[in-house]
């Protein structure tokens, strides 16, 4: 409890559910709507079972959310990701968390995109979710959070990403809900935030 407080861990109990503002709706009781959220802040703070990473093909780190995980982490995160021979665009690879409050890292690498994206790269940004929910579920992970994958130094649109982002956990809910708890989206950037905002409700208010 002393350390949690001290680290600024954030607990999922202290994330809200998101949903739909209009609570007389009846799609306020679809099942998969309790299980997302919508979390501005530090991935690596956050008490669940998987955060996923936007990683490089090296699984070496690098900078954005991959350097803030690898320093949360500590050297033995390097360490173990080194004998794991990298990782293509779209697959993911799991490790432990180390020093992090996530129980485990999913580590997944982002189409490079440079600002505009055809039908390759949205498809493999839907492979970089899918398959880090995936592996989550192999190891019986139930509450998982991503960050922005690809939108920083790799270049996607974050207007394209968060679409490609939010079709693609519903559609794995749909068919997995048994096994997932719980996915946040986790946001960095205000206008990350107001994207989510706006399109959440296109995805998840109805079933
Ligand atoms: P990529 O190389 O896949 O584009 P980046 O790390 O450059 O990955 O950016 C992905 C997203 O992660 C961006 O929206 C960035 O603002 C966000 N980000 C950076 N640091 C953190 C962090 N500590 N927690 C959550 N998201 C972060």
């Amino acid at each position: 409890e002393r350390r949690k407080k001290y680290k600024n861990y954030i607990s999922l109990d202290d994330i809200p559910i998101w949903s739909h503002s209009d609570a007389s709706s009846p799609d306020e009781t679809h099942e998969i709507n309790k299980k997302i959220s919508l979390f501005r802040g530090d991935i690596t703070k956050l008490e669940i079972d998987a955060i996923a990473n936007a990683a490089n093909k090296t699984l070496l780190g690098g900078g954005g959310v991959d350097g803030a995980i690898h320093s949360g982490a500590g050297p033995f995160l390097r360490k173990e990701c080194s004998t794991l021979g990298g990782c293509e665009t779209g697959k993911a690879k799991i490790t432990g968390a180390y020093n992090l409050p996530a129980k485990y890292v999913i580590h997944t690498v982002g189409p490079i995109a440079h600002g505009s994206v055809g039908e390759r790269e949205k498809l493999a940004l839907r492979d970089c979710y899918y398959n880090c929910l995936h592996t989550a579920i192999e190891n019986n992970l139930r509450t998982v959070a991503f960050p922005c994958i690809s939108t920083g130094v790799y270049g996607y649109p974050p207007d394209e990403a968060v679409k490609v982002a939010l079709a693609t956990v519903k559609e794995f809910l749909e068919t997995h809900h048994a096994q997932m708890d719980r996915v946040i989206f986790c946001v960095f950037l205000k206008s990350d935030e107001e994207l989510y905002k706006k399109n959440l409700p296109v995805y998840f208010s109805q079933g």
